[in-house]
């Protein structure tokens, strides 16, 4: 990459007719890839096999060091998180009105819908941006079953606090851990917690198999239920013994995980690289970038600046100038899964109990990280924000 020119003036910004700052487009969420050679050698042993899906040799290793790498007893893995999250909650048979967070992906609360569950937002900390027991407690009747607890960000929810309440009123908790692959809750890996976690390997995520995804549970009777349930029920040949749907992941979908696994030094590394920089430059912004506890482990997934009040541009001014840069850096989770199909509808009202959720998701703003950005690039991106937030 050429060596990067700061610029120097608001004049000089594209959205006023500068040149753009990046010649390719910086995107949020570029998948990360591992090695192409190792992953042709898996396709070939693939072929050698004819073994496509149905738990092949692939899945198996996968589901092994996975389980390994979270230190936790089952890994259940799937087609994708979506229908990894709907056969937790059947397998945990929740029914009713289940409690979740509105700021999370819109596949938290259409599991349960699609499930014919209804949905109960509650809103969050606007500090960690994930579910705050105490606005659970409020949202719970006599019809709920469970609360779904969201590690945001790979940060993870206040796992004691929520299990306090779930323990409370006799409801179940699971989480959805999309985005915490390879992160910890009090030093232990995520996996371990509720009944059992939720994980995507969605071409977007920190770790990625194309698509697909994955239950963790220590609870050998739940892994049991759930490898029968992602199986059309089958036990063995003939046999269906349980309800079930089609949730296989298939042998290339692992193959790329393998892959993918033996890289994840390379892109943590850069991912941590990335963050300690955007962290160095915002020292000196009026503009939060959210902070990680220095003691648990992270991935770094997700670079997410919150532009508050104090700031004399808005937050989509911002979205907009830097979009001009070919920074594309993105809104995420506006405005909120209550204020999206079916719930908009289905809940008018919500919005007036999730106040939290409605300021956090007007101001967040993520940024591109991974390892095609460098330190240079990161502090353009921010001498950029930087320009935009002087006053006019
Ligand atoms: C990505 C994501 C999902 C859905 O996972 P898919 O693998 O895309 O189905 C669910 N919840 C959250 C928070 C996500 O980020």
């Amino acid at each position: 990459m050429d060596k990067i020119q700061l610029k120097k003036s608001k004049s000089d910004l594209a959205i006023n007719g500068g040149a753009p700052a990046f010649q390719q487009p910086l995107h949020v969420g570029r998948p990360n890839m591992g090695d192409k050679a190792a992953f042709m050698r898996y396709v070939d042993q693939i072929f050698d096999n004819r073994w496509l899906s149905n738990n092949g040799p692939l899945v198996q290793e996968l589901e092994q060091r996975i389980a390994n790498y979270h230190q936790v007893k089952h890994c259940v893995a799937m087609c994708n998180g979506t229908i990894a999250l709907e056969i937790a909650i059947r397998a945990l048979e929740l029914t009713g009105e289940v409690i979740l967070p509105s700021y999370t992906f819109i596949a938290t609360a259409h599991a349960l819908h699609w499930q014919e569950i209804t949905p109960v937002f509650a809103d969050i900390d606007p500090v960690t941006h994930c579910l705050d027991p105490e606005a659970v407690r409020k949202m719970i009747t006599p019809k709920t079953t469970g609360i779904i607890g969201v590690h945001l960000w790979g940060h993870a929810a206040p796992v004691n606090d929520l299990q306090a309440v779930a323990d409370e009123y006799g409801l179940q908790l699971l989480f959805d851990a999309a985005h915490a692959f390879g992160c910890s809750y009090q030093g232990q890996m995520i996996g371990n917690f509720g009944r059992c976690e939720v994980l995507s390997f969605h071409a977007t995520k920190f770790f990625n198999t194309f698509e697909g995804g994955a239950v963790l549970t220590n609870d050998d009777e739940l892994a049991e239920k759930m490898r029968l349930m992602r199986n059309f029920g089958f036990a063995g040949m003939d046999n269906v013994i349980h309800p079930g749907t089609n949730g296989k992941m298939t042998e290339i979908c692992a193959a790329m995980g393998l892959v993918n696994l033996d890289n994840l030094g390379v892109v943590l590394e850069a991912n941590r690289r990335n963050y300690l920089a955007y962290q160095q430059e915002f020292a000196d912004l009026p503009v939060r970038l959210f902070a990680f506890d220095e003691r648990e482990r992270k991935n770094y997934q997700y670079v997410v600046m919150e532009v508050g009040e104090v700031c004399p541009v808005s937050r989509d001014e911002i979205v907009k100038a830097l979009h001009a840069e070919n920074v594309l850096a993105r809104r995420y989770f506006w405005p909120g899964c209550h204020n999206m199909k079916p719930f908009k509808e289905l809940f008018p009202h919500a919005g007036l109990l999730l106040q939290n959720t409605q300021l956090v998701a007007d101001r967040v703003i993520v940024l591109p990280t991974g390892n095609a950005m460098t330190v240079e690039s990161v502090r353009l991106v921010c001498n950029i924000i930087s320009l935009n937030l002087e006053s006019a």
